[in-house]
């Protein structure tokens, strides 16, 4: 048997609550499938960490989340938390394991599975089977540089951001993306607006000296205004983009559109030694928390994706997303991705059933 590698699973509130158990038996029964040796911790986060210690991210989490090789985290938030002060409310607790495990990395496949195209706002034709991939730096940038904040010169007030980035940042994010082409189509656009900003046109020039260093890998520039046209003019032209904080953020919310739901997007956050955090990108879903409505295949695809990029175990990510396109093939769905006129040829699913059903399929091809 392997080294073992510890995950520490944290499910936060709302339907992460009830998300993250599902994924936990996929992700126990792949490992033991695959010959990944893990052992699962479980910790406290978000709102249920504030009212059982008194903050969002208690101590021991932080520490276990750094000794571990992964951190599975379903969702945090909730009404009952709504009106905390900023600084104590259940997202700090995402931003402290941010912090706290250096992830800089951040990436977010948009990946639309071939049986729900019709879920798209696009014509199905330019979605259908689309497998993108936005690599998005996630502590420098606009969101963090100083001097910031709001003044008051001659007698009005100013607000101020800085947008900065220092090479060593933009290097390492570029080396990522550029892995991660070598490991996909070989293709990787990198997104900047070289032709008004200084700091991008660093941006640009850094991640063009590296690219002869991954002669596979083939590098197109794109201004972000442009990129934002072309992911919903011809979306399946990128393989893997690479981008800074804000244009990232942004970006990566409009290649989620083009697939449809929020129930079915994963995320990672990696650091530079492979540590990962691995979540879905819908949030704690009061609305339809506690009553087996939640679709689980966020948090199934961010576990495929932990195989993948922290537990170096690609054939269990491929089964686990194999798996989950076999059941929607199928026709099973979940409330969220339930088309209004299905005509019979869709089958209703709870939370819990969707997971039997991934895990059917699992143990049918692991
Ligand atoms: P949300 O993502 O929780 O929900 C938006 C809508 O999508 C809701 O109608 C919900 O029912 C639906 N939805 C989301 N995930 C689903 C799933 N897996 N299956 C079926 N339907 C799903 O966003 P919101 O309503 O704006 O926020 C609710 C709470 O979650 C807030 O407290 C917010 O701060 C928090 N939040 C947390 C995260 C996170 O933990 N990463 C992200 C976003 C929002």
């Amino acid at each position: 048997m392997s080294e073992q590698k510890d995950i520490l699973v944290l499910p936060g509130d709302g339907i992460g609550t009830e998300v993250v158990p599902v994924a936990c038996r996929v992700l126990e029964y792949a490992a033991s499938r695959c010959g990944v040796n893990v052992r699962l911790q479980e910790g406290l986060v978000g709102g249920n960490a504030i009212d059982a210690a008194g903050t969002p991210l208690p101590p021991d989490t932080l520490q276990m989340a750094q000794s571990s090789r992964a951190v599975l985290l379903g969702a945090v938030g909730g009404p009952k938390w709504d009106d905390l002060p900023t600084l104590e409310r259940p997202e700090r607790g995402l931003l402290g394991l941010r912090a706290g495990l250096s992830l800089f990395a951040n990436l977010r496949p948009a990946l639309l599975f071939a049986p729900l195209a019709q879920a798209s706002s696009l014509k199905q034709e330019l979605v259908s089977d689309l497998d993108i991939l936005i690599v998005r730096e996630l502590t420098g940038g606009i969101y963090f540089g100083e001097p910031r904040g709001i003044e008051v010169v001659d007698n009005e007030r100013r607000g101020v951001n800085t947008y900065v980035y220092s090479e060593h940042e933009i290097e390492r994010i570029a080396r990522v993306a550029f892995e991660l082409a070598e490991l996909r189509q070989g293709r990787l656009c990198s997104v900047d607006k070289a032709n008004v900003l200084e700091v991008t046109q660093l941006w640009r020039e850094v991640v063009s000296q590296l690219a002869a260093e991954y002669p596979s890998v083939e590098l197109s520039h794109m201004y972000v205004d442009n990129a934002g046209m072309q992911l919903v003019r011809a979306p399946k032209q990128f393989d893997v983009l690479v981008t800074g904080n804000m244009f990232g953020d942004i970006l990566s919310d409009v290649a989620a559109m083009l697939t449809g739901s929020l129930g079915m997007l994963p995320s990672a956050s990696l650091a530079s030694d492979g540590t990962g955090m691995y979540e879905p990108v819908h949030g704690s879903a009061p609305d339809i928390a506690g009553q087996d409505k939640a679709n689980p295949l966020a948090t199934i695809l961010s576990v495929a994706m932990m195989f993948r990029y922290s537990l170096d175990s690609p054939d269990a990510a491929d089964a686990i997303e194999g798996a989950v396109n076999a059941v929607l093939a199928e026709g099973f769905r979940t409330m969220d991705i339930m088309p209004a006129d299905s005509q019979g040829t869709s089958s209703l699913v709870g939370t819990q059933e969707m997971g039997d059903l991934v895990l059917g399929k699992l143990e049918a091809s692991l």
